[in-house]
């Protein structure tokens, strides 16, 4: 292994990649919540209405009324998802600026998205004075997820103000004996604030919003358009596709084949807890719980999920049974079984269910075709770790770098800061030059072109290089068992920092990454390295011949 680690090594100055997929996975209908199973290698949504979500056959007599509505919910141990409350969209009240489907001006760049990853960059754009319109169903929903961060991640983003819970440090459960302590504090995003603050940001600098669902795009020399289930289009200089996970405008051209991340969770008033609210609790990987189901034991065993729980005072928690990764993916209802079998093993009583959230993410998998002429990023453009599912951070540190590269691609700087377009309009911007009919305007960039320079600064070679080991360590992971998993993250943990802190967030790259894997292999138990030769050797002569064909992306410059 350690030689084939320095092989890898030496195969990093010949390098050369290609990449992505057709979405192989359909979206579910939009007041529909996806609900994960994954079954032969394929992906299907299983729709759950949303006020029903959680309803299956694990809960035993749903009590209902003569008109089907719920009757106030008893909370026994073996009913705990009886407990879900009907689903409210939470919404913000902003006054936003509506593009004028009258009018129907051209922008400079279109947003198709309005979560993290295209509210970030909308932002940031529009600050440098490049005209915006962001297209999304519900630009003034709370986003529903739950996110987790390490405090680090948002204190270099200065999002400190954004985190609404932190913890000095995370607690991991290995088994009924060992557990391990990680000095470093976690925190559980605001999402109200976060999404508050974007849209503030976005209403001061101009940014107008559309509120449909983008169906299509065409492209000419020097612009796209962009065409919402409404009818409208939408005339742009750019197009970015931020749909998340529905991946729906850009391409890919070998298969999608990701593992998944499967989680159910709940934030839950409950009796007590034996969880120290100083600590989160990153990983659990007990399963003395399933004892008395031989079922259910055997199939943790081979296919293990652990808990994660968020503990924000005595009585207030956020649990989560997840499965890190698996392909398919473990069934949403098993993942639910198990958790209501920890939860009664542990003692912890459920009250009362405020939110509920079935957690679905694809990791690894293919990139998307690079470059392409609409740009991507977040969830749609490969961004989630594929080793972790984690994205967040790394989505809202690439933000900057996307948005300055089509500001300046553009005919913009990104260096210079224009405050809001209404007072600073640039003398022509290609919005403006849109506008002249002809697209053989030679002052407007050729789009294709565009496109190529901001992929290649968003994917650069040491980024896909990265992430091709992330993918190898996603392989290892799909491997392991109950007992592998244990021991892999007993030498992980056991890695100085810089390196598995350096891992988790994304920050090291190729070299580091082989010292990275050097350093576990030093750290593993002989039992572990067999393990990891074992299932290892193949992914990691795939990753070799990964990087030994990657290319610089067109219009990278060394
Ligand atoms: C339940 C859950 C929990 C997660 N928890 C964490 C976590 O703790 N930490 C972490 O780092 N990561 C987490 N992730 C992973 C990742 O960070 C999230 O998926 C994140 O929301 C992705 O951000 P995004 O902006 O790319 O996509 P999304 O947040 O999915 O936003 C996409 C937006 O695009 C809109 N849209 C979709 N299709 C169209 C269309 N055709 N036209 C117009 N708009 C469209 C959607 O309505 C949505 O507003 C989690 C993921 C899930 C699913």
């Amino acid at each position: 292994m350690a030689m084939a680690m320095a092989e890898l090594g030496s195969a990093l100055s010949s390098s050369n990649l290609s990449v992505s997929s057709p979405s192989s996975f359909s979206s579910p209908p939009s007041n529909y919540r996806a609900a994960s199973i994954a079954f032969s290698g394929e992906f299907f949504f299983r729709a759950v209405p949303l006020h029903k979500a959680g309803e299956s056959q694990l809960v035993g007599d749903s009590k209902r009324t003569k008109g089907g509505r719920r009757q106030v919910p008893v909370c026994r141990a073996s009913g705990l998802l009886e407990l879900v409350p009907p689903h409210v969209n939470k919404k913000l009240n902003y006054e936003l600026l509506m593009f004028d489907t009258v009018k129907r001006k051209a922008v400079d760049l279109v947003v198709v998205g309005a979560g993290p990853a295209g509210l970030a960059v909308a932002q940031r754009v529009s600050k440098l004075g490049v005209n915006v319109c962001v297209v999304d169903p519900a630009p003034q929903s709370v986003w529903p997820n739950n996110y987790g961060v390490w405090v680090d991640e948002f204190e270099d983003l200065d999002l400190l103000d954004c985190l609404d819970y932190t913890w000095a440090s995370a607690l991991i459960y290995l088994d009924d004996v060992k557990k391990k302590t990680l000095e470093r504090p976690y925190g559980r995003v605001n999402r109200t604030r976060l999404k508050s603050k974007m849209l503030e940001a976005c209403i001061a600098n101009g940014v107008q919003f559309h509120q449909s669902k983008v169906k299509d795009v065409n492209h000419k020399l020097s612009k796209s358009s962009v065409t919402c289930e409404d009818g409208t289009s939408i005339e742009a200089a750019v197009v970015l596709d931020a749909t998340g996970h529905s991946r729906r405008l850009v391409k890919y051209d070998k298969p999608f084949n990701p593992g998944y991340q499967i989680a159910y969770g709940i934030v839950a008033e409950v009796d007590s807890h034996p969880f120290d609210v100083d600590k989160m609790l990153f990983m659990d990987w007990r399963d003395s719980h399933l004892e008395g189901d031989k079922q259910l034991k055997e199939g943790n065993l081979k296919l293990p999920t652990f808990l994660y729980a968020m503990p924000f005072s005595a009585n207030h928690i956020f649990l989560e049974e997840t499965s890190l990764v698996a392909r398919p993916g473990v069934p949403m209802d098993v993942i639910q079984k198990r958790m209501e079998l920890r939860l009664k093993h542990l003692g912890i009583h459920v009250r009362s269910i405020e939110e509920d959230e079935h957690c679905v993410i694809p990791m690894g998998g293919v990139l998307p075709v690079i470059p392409q002429r609409v740009l991507g990023i977040g969830g749609t453009a490969g961004m989630v770790h594929p080793s972790t599912g984690y994205m967040v951070a790394r989505t809202l540190a690439a933000a900057p770098t996307l948005a300055d590269s089509v500001v300046q691609r553009l005919g913009g700087s990104p260096s210079s800061h224009v405050p809001s377009r209404p007072e600073a309009p640039q003398s022509s911007t290609p919005s403006q030059r849109l506008e002249a009919p002809s697209d053989e305007d030679v002052s407007s960039p050729n789009g294709d072109e565009l496109a190529a320079g901001v992929w290649a600064d968003l994917w650069p070679l040491k980024r896909q290089q990265q992430r091709a080991f992330f993918c190898f360590g996603m392989d290892v992971l799909l491997k392991l068992d109950l007992v592998g998993t244990r021991r892999f993250f007993d030498a992980f943990f056991d890695l100085d920092p810089h390196h598995w802190q350096g891992f988790l967030s994304s920050r090291l790259y190729f070299m580091e990454l082989i010292g990275f894997g050097l350093s576990l292999f030093k750290h593993a138990t002989n039992h572990a390295r067999a393990e990891i030769v074992a299932i290892g050797t193949v992914p990691l002569a795939r990753l070799i011949l990964e990087i030994a064909q990657m290319k610089l992306p067109k219009g990278q410059s060394k």
